[in-house]
């Protein structure tokens, strides 16, 4: 299967007002599928290559850290599973659109 990254970089800056790089390493440690670096400007979303290996667990784990980047928090607050779904579906109709 071919990923679309540039189509998911876009998606990405455009829901976090940021420029954003993805990132798919390796070199992620086993407990994390993904994270994220950002500041008002950038952002950085590195997947764990190992753990996000078809399209609908990467489009997942980069909702999940796009709303990291939106909450301007590493936080898991009470809402936060109901924005990351949210946004998974936005991601994935962007995507597909
Ligand atoms: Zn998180």
């Amino acid at each position: 299967m071919s990923i679309k990254w540039l189509r998911l970089k876009r998606i990405c800056e455009e829901l976090s007002g940021r420029t954003v790089q993805i990132h798919s390493s390796t070199e992620v440690a086993d407990d994390h599928v993904a994270a994220t670096e950002f500041n008002e400007t950038e952002a950085t979303i590195l997947l764990n290559s190992g753990r996000t290996k078809s399209l609908e667990m990467i489009i997942r784990a980069i909702a999940h850290e796009i709303t990291h980047i939106q909450e301007s928090s590493n936080k898991h607050n009470i809402d936060f599973n109901e924005k990351w779904e949210k946004n998974v579906v936005i991601v994935t109709e962007k995507y597909n659109k």
